[in-house]
């Protein structure tokens, strides 16, 4: 009989306790909107950030709340834009796929470089004078923008970044890692690029580098009535809104080669003497 007393009142508590559970689970309740689950489920899963959230299960979260659109994901595919889309009955955005652009074309055996002997880090080294570049413009090589790089897009090739455009996915995460602010975001349709971005007179330029852009212009000479290329005070840029065909390379001839296509530049193929 002794034993009773204790196991009633443990059990009566219990049950007690558990109705009190039950009242405020049922209170405090929060719906879970089955939606954002399996929108994040659609998405590729990267996690890389580039969409502006913390990460692909808030983007899903904004999706469903319509603070973004699905296209907002850099690196879902179109297909994946039109399937979220559809899932949540809204009109799908048309993607342009955007690709990094490393805007230098100064590997070693064409600039002229000072000896650094301090940390293999592109941040750190431009705290030391700014690095070992002769043209301070210049891609410094040592891969901050690669470290930051989730997908493996860029690789150091001569002390030079360049990018694998097949494997970026538009992400950014480079362009915010990069203290020479070199890294803009292109389509990935455009092939043609000015690979400089020195804002220095063309002979202050050839000083450092063979294959600056010295500003002759025949890049916007050969494009005609066609506004191909834009000009930035010393310097020229492709004009991304129409962007240059792969033939205007040829037409051009530039004299450092620092006009070229992307496919030539990944090759490291150009010497940029003159022509
Ligand atoms: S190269 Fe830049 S934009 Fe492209 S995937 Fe890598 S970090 Fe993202
Ligand atoms: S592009 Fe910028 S971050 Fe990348 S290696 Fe060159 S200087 Fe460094």
């Amino acid at each position: 009989m002794d034993i009773l007393f204790p196991i009633l009142t443990v059990g009566i508590l219990g049950i007690f306790l558990g109705v009190i559970i039950g009242i405020v689970a049922k209170v405090f309740a929060v719906d879970i909107d089955e939606r954002i689950e399996q929108v994040e489920e659609m998405l590729p899963g990267a996690n890389c950030g580039g969409c502006g959230f913390a990460g692909c299960a808030d983007f899903a979260k904004g999706v469903v709340a319509g603070k973004a659109t699905p296209a907002g994901c850099p690196v879902c595919s179109p297909e994946d834009v039109v399937a979220i889309s559809e899932y949540l009955g809204i009109a799908a955005e048309e993607k342009e796929k955007m690709v990094a652009l490393v805007r230098c074309s100064g590997d070693i055996p064409n600039t002229v470089r000072s000896l650094y002997n301090g940390v293999r880090d592109c941040r750190s080294a431009v705290l030391v004078a700014g690095g070992a570049k002769g043209c301070d413009y210049g891609c410094l090589g040592f891969g901050s923008c690669a470290e930051a790089c989730p997908f493996g897009a860029i690789e150091i090739r001569n002390g030079l970044a360049v990018v694998h455009k097949e494997l970026c996915v538009g992400c950014e995460n480079c362009v915010a890692a990069c203290p020479k602010n070199l890294i803009t975001m292109v389509p990935a349709s455009a092939a043609t690029h000015v690979y400089c971005n020195s804002p220095e007179k063309g002979a202050v330029k050839r000083k450092v580098c063979k294959t600056a852009c010295i500003a002759c212009r025949k890049c916007v000479k050969a494009s005609g009535e066609e506004d191909y290329m834009e000009i930035d005070g010393f310097l020229v840029r492709s004009n991304y809104e129409n962007p240059p065909p792969a033939s205007l390379v040829e037409a051009a001839g530039c004299p450092t080669s620092a006009l070229r296509v992307d496919t030539e530049h990944i090759k490291g193929a150009y010497g940029g003497a003159s022509k």
